[in-house]
């Protein structure tokens, strides 16, 4: 029997599969998108060719390149494009800077959004909004923001990088571990976090052997859409706090934060059945040590030293967010922070 509790489903529609990127111009149909403005980040300039081909009259503008944690300027900029053009609906093809440029213009103007995310950092699912205006990110959620339709084609992700490939999974992977232990952690947001684990581990461990099988991209994409829709019910906890504090206070990339972070969170964090779903999941005898071994086989930095952190910048950080969060332990954020910081593998389990 579950404890008693409450989950929130959102409404979206998912559609995945190779080739998906075919049926958008219906799917625009079926949301009745007349104009269409279109983002695409540059590394799919030609995927976005064809789309913007395909919609035919529909096509009412573009925008092409964008940058992390949407700049204010830049959401500007793109609510007067979409004014200018008369959009009455969106596309965004890229990563969460794609898609965060998109919910910058849905957050004032309603518009709906089509989402074909070609990363695994999961933005597409949630109804969360970024925006950052000098060097200070705001994020918010609202409803408008979500995208009412996302659409998966491994296709678009066959040629991501591995060293961007495995950062996002660790990103996503963040995602479905946190879910586990939020104050808002609910048993219905736990199966998909396990599952989300499961569908990345092993999406992650066959790109590395063969970095454009579809199948393996497929399920990289799968398990992304699990952690986004988990971040989205369970909300976010120590670790993405952490994460946010590092990215924004000393400028650190993204996804790599998380996979130096959440081993030494989870060290701390995961306890009792999701802990142990979360191993059977990640085939690990320990969670933490699971996720610092993955890391590594995937070549992703699990050291803030590596990414640029001084150790004195790591006790700034312990410092810094254990005034903001005078509820958790400054012992215990220090302790992350220092073993995040040296890359120290979690005792447990076997290599
Ligand atoms: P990103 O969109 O900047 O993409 C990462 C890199 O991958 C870029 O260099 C991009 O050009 C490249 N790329 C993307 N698709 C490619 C492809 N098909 N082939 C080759 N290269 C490709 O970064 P991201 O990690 O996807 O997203 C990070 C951003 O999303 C951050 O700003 C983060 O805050 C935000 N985010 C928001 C949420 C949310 O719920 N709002 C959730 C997760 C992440």
């Amino acid at each position: 029997m579950p404890e008693p509790f409450v989950h929130v489903g959102l409404p979206s529609r998912i559609v995945l599969g190779p080739g998906a990127l075919d049926n958008v111009p219906n799917e625009v149909d079926l949301l009745k998108i007349a104009k269409v403005l279109l983002i695409a980040t540059k590394s799919v300039r030609n995927e976005a060719d064809l789309l913007e081909l395909a919609l035919q009259d529909r096509f009412a503008g573009r925008i092409d390149g964008v940058k992390q944690h949407v700049p204010a300027e830049r959401a500007e900029a793109a609510r007067a494009k979409a004014r200018e053009v008369d959009a009455t609906g969106i596309i965004a093809i890229g990563g969460g800077s794609a898609i965060g440029l998109a919910k910058a213009i849905a957050l004032t103007s309603q518009l709906p959004i089509i989402a074909i995310p070609t990363t695994y950092a999961g933005s597409e699912m949630t109804p969360v909004w970024g925006e950052t205006a000098d060097g200070d990110k705001t994020t918010g959620t609202d409803l408008a923001v979500l995208p009412k339709t996302v659409v998966y084609d491994p296709l678009l992700s066959r040629r991501l990088p591995l060293d961007i490939t495995a950062a996002s999974v660790a990103n996503a992977l963040a995602h479905c571990v946190e879910a586990t232990w939020t104050a808002k952690a609910d048993p219905i947001t736990e199966v998909t976090a396990v599952e989300g684990v499961r569908a990345l581990r092993e999406g992650l461990q066959a790109v590395l052997t063969m970095p454009t099988d579809l199948d393996a991209r497929s399920n990289l994409l799968y398990g992304a859409s699990l952690a986004g829709s988990a971040l989205a019910s369970a909300g976010t906890g120590i670790h993405h706090k952490l994460c946010h504090l590092l990215g924004g206070a000393y400028n650190l990339p993204h996804a790599e934060t998380h996979a130096a972070v959440l081993p030494q969170v989870a060290r701390h964090k995961a306890i009792g059945r999701a802990k142990q779903r979360l191993e059977a999941a990640l085939k690990a005898e320990d969670l933490a040590a699971g996720l610092f071994d993955l890391f590594t086989e995937a070549r992703v930095p699990t050291s803030l030293k590596e990414l640029g952190l001084t150790e004195d910048q790591a006790r700034d950080a312990a410092d810094r967010f254990a005034a903001a969060h005078p509820e958790e332990d400054k012992k215990v954020i220090t302790d992350i922070l220092l073993r995040a910081w040296s890359g120290t593998r979690p005792e447990g389990g076997t290599r």
